[in-house]
């Protein structure tokens, strides 16, 4: 009976484990950079587990790597499970890798009990999803998703100069694989949680329904060297004051919003010549505002860019929002959400509906392919930490009920409704 079906935990946590020797720090977590040679080492163990798991490995031109386990209805499209083996500078050890790695282990358990499915699966692991090297962040799904150019995602350059494309033929995972969302059925990510909710409620799944909307702004502020001592204070351009004016109001303007749950950061700041005795005469932010409504996050984005003439006022520098990006805001499927919580319910679990405040690649996959999310508890909500942790009684619910509802998708179960 497929209904009695579980995940071997050993097998899950052993590649778990020898993953984690791949980049591993000091502190016990991971440092896996985007197409280093440590993210072609992971890639080259995965491609492996997928070769002797019987997968053919497919990669395609920005380095995504799609497993494929053939299914039995000709024609039937994929229905793909995915995330990401990348990392943080100081990430932790499940952060994506658990995600992938679940779908491994999923088609690996179908294979123990032989069990066939209608439609091809595919486990995927998307390039770059951190943006911790190149940015931005999840440019692998987003280019697959068709909302990023691919001559210009291969064109993004690290911070020592190194581009994309480049780092990726390195590693020798540039791929011709013809292969994208017309090709997909439906898209299943599970993902630690990386906040406290589950964790604080002793709930082992989470099932994500929606994601907040999140818009990234690079701020450029344009002033003047001179001399941080002999220059008369009327006299200066500073670019670091600008910055410093821009980091408070992002700060302000999500404080502002805070009640609705709105999030906002400064991740990044870079400033020229950054020397003792200079004033800065460029400095570049990263701007960060997230909110579950759409239109909330867009009065934030609106309410920051008419600050911007009043900071260049006070600073005297240049202002100017000179890249942009956006995720989320498209809804994830009600039907898969259905299936999740119903899977989760036959294993005993009571799944709790969530949001996901942080990017993930479902958020491009949700744009042009039934998707949906299922999160597992981390201790106290930590991660983008050496300290991020999860037990095995953790994540085990979780992934047992995703192998639930990717069959319950390939055998065109609905969920009931009014079960909800
Ligand atoms: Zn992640």
């Amino acid at each position: 009976m497929i209904a009695d079906l579980r995940v071997d935990m050993e097998r899950l946590w052993a590649t778990l484990m020898a993953s984690a020797r791949i980049g591993a720090t000091e502190r016990g977590g991971l440092r896996r950079l985007a197409l280093s040679p440590q993210d072609g080492e992971m890639r080259a163990l995965f491609a492996r587990w997928c070769e002797e798991t019987g997968l053919t490995l497919r990669v395609d031109a920005m380095g995504n790597m799609f497993a494929l386990r053939p299914g039995r209805r000709p024609g039937a499209k994929a229905i793909m499970i995915g995330s990401h083996l990348d990392t943080q500078i100081f990430g932790g050890r499940f952060d994506g890798v658990l995600g992938v790695l679940a779908g491994l282990e999923i088609l690996r358990t179908l294979d123990d009990r032989g069990v066939e499915t209608q439609h091809p699966l595919i486990v995927a692991n998307w390039t770059n999803e951190e943006g911790a090297r190149f940015e931005p962040a999840m440019i692998g799904s987003k280019v697959f998703a068709g909302l990023h150019p691919l001559e210009a995602a291969l064109d993004i350059r690290d911070k020592a100069g190194v581009r994309l494309g480049d780092a990726l033929r390195a590693i020798g995972f540039a791929g011709d694989a013809a292969l994208g969302p017309e090709d997909i059925d439906s898209y299943f990510e599970l993902h630690i949680e990386q906040g406290p909710q589950l964790d604080a409620l002793g709930a082992k799944i989470g099932v994500v329904v929606g994601a907040y909307d999140i818009r990234y702004l690079v701020v450029e502020a344009t002033g003047e060297s001179a001399h941080s001592g002999a220059t008369p204070l009327a006299d200066r351009r500073n670019a670091m004051v600008a910055a410093a004016h821009v980091v408070v109001a992002v700060d302000e303007i999500g404080a502002a919003h805070a009640a609705t749950g709105a999030r906002s950061a400064c991740g990044r700041l870079v400033v020229e010549p950054n020397l003792l005795g200079a004033v800065a005469h460029r400095a570049e932010i990263l701007c960060d505002f997230r909110h579950a409504d759409p239109t909330v996050a867009q009065a934030m984005v609106d309410a920051f860019r008419a600050r911007l003439p009043a900071i260049a006022d006070a600073s005297r520098c240049a202002l100017a929002a000179t890249r942009e990006w956006r995720y989320g805001g498209a809804p994830y499927d009600a039907a898969l959400a259905g299936l999740l919580r119903d899977a989760a319910r036959a294993l005993g679990h009571a799944p709790r509906d969530m949001l996901t405040v942080a990017g993930h690649d479902s958020m491009n996959l949700a744009c042009v392919v039934p998707s949906v999310m299922i999160f597992t508890p981390c201790d106290r909500g930590v991660s983008h930490n050496e300290a991020e942790n999860v037990s095995r009684a953790d994540v085990e619910p979780a992934v047992n009920a995703m192998l639930g509802a990717v069959l319950g998708r390939d055998a065109g179960l609905r969920s009931e409704p009014g079960a909800h």
